[in-house]
């Protein structure tokens, strides 16, 4: 058939969780937690199915969980958000993503994205029927190189997108970033796309530098974050943006054709759980580091190097002491005969490094998920 999106496959996401599932293997592969969200936000959600919150929510979100998210921002950024006009809720952070390519993106215009980069992106600027332009981060730390975003730069292009902390590296974006951001975007119309879903897992007392803290940035801005991450309920799928009334007035013109509205109950119960225990997202980053330092030290027994994890929850490492394979082979091979899936790098660009060995696994699981690998790892 004609398609719309001829170089689209099967998400590698798909790919490598079927292929854990197939052969037994533990699952480190796609990016989700194997253990359950807090008691209090799962007994928060029976209770919203219970009461009868079960039909279409208002399309932008119920104002409860608005305004939380509103309050949030300000204690968390210092930035004071309209909840009515400027935060919209969404199906997780992906479908925010679609709707502010798609109502802001025009066909023929150019998106530029930093690769590796998160594999919604190209899909959503293709549909829009724009181009995606593709600049490189630093292989050796996955840092911006702020010239070549400069450089990269036409008459066409009408939206940068930004991730950070970033899938799958774990890089983090400076105060010194965001200064360069604002110089590089200061007189262009240039919408940024700002992807911060991994705002709270931060590590090393390190402070996550949003898009939101900067006036002139958030002025520019659709940034987007996800309920699935903080709250360890990836299949809930609630997400939102927040942006000025002008863009978010588009998006929402998206978002209500594409969805209306988010899951109803999850909307309650995110609202009491916020309420409820507003130092929740406080405690997300000493959770996870002890996660990734006790993995980061399990590591060391094997012949994969860990690269540096400044926040998410993806540890990179670099397998080539273990193998001469390219990395789509190694985490295949990796999963089928040892039983461990992990995600291979190249398809979140689109000319990957030459002979780049670095496979992405996940460290957001029980402990005695991550020993299991280990323990398998350990045999390489
Ligand atoms: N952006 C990044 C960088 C992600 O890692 C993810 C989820 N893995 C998303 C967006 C999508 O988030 P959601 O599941 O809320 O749609
Ligand atoms: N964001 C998750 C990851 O990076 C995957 C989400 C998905 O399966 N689409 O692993």
């Amino acid at each position: 058939p004609r398609t719309r999106l001829p170089r689209v496959g099967t998400t590698i996401f798909t790919v490598m969780s079927q292929l854990a599932a197939e052969h037994g293997a533990v699952n480190l592969g796609q990016g989700f937690p194997d253990f359950p969200p807090p008691q209090r936000l799962v007994d928060a959600l029976a209770r919203a199915v219970s009461e009868g919150r079960n039909q279409y929510a208002p399309s932008t979100g119920i104002p409860a969980l608005r305004q939380a998210i509103a309050d949030k921002t300000l204690a968390c950024y210092g930035r004071r958000v309209d909840a009515d006009a400027e935060v919209t809720v969404t199906g997780g952070a992906s479908e925010a993503i679609f709707d502010a390519v798609l109502a802001l993106v025009h066909p023929g215009e150019e998106v530029i994205v930093l690769d590796p980069c998160y594999d919604c992106y190209e899909p959503a600027i293709e549909l829009a029927g724009a181009r995606a332009v593709h600049v490189p981060l630093d292989p050796a730390d996955f840092s911006v190189d702020w010239q070549r975003v400069r450089d990269a730069i036409s008459p066409r292009t009408r939206m940068l997108m930004v991730n950070s902390p970033h899938n799958p590296s774990g890089a983090m974006f400076g105060a010194a970033d965001l200064a360069a951001l604002r110089g590089i975007l200061a007189g262009t119309d240039i919408v940024l796309l700002s992807d911060e879903v991994y705002e709270h897992i931060v590590f090393d007392g390190r402070r996550h530098e949003s898009v939101l803290r900067d006036p002139e940035l958030a002025a520019r801005a659709v940034v987007v974050s996800s309920f699935g991450k903080t709250y360890h309920c990836t299949g809930w799928k609630i997400g939102y943006a927040i942006a000025p009334p002008a863009l978010s007035a588009e998006l929402r013109k998206v978002h209500q054709y594409n969805t209306f509205c988010s899951f109803t109950p999850a909307q309650w119960a995110l609202a009491e759980m916020i309420r409820d225990e507003p130092g929740h997202h406080e405690g997300l980053g000493a959770f996870y580091q002890a996660k990734r330092d006790r993995f980061r030290r399990q590591l060391e027994g094997t012949r994969l190097r860990p690269l540096p994890v400044p926040g998410g929850y993806f540890q990179l490492v670099d397998y080539s002491a273990a193998s001469d394979l390219s990395d789509v082979e190694f985490c295949r091979w990796l999963t089928v005969e040892k039983g461990v899936a992990a995600i291979p790098l190249s398809p979140f660009y689109q000319s990957p490094p030459a002979g780049q060995r670095l496979a992405r696994l996940c460290f957001a699981k029980l402990e005695s998920t991550l020993d299991a690998a280990i323990e398998r790892l350990e045999r390489l």
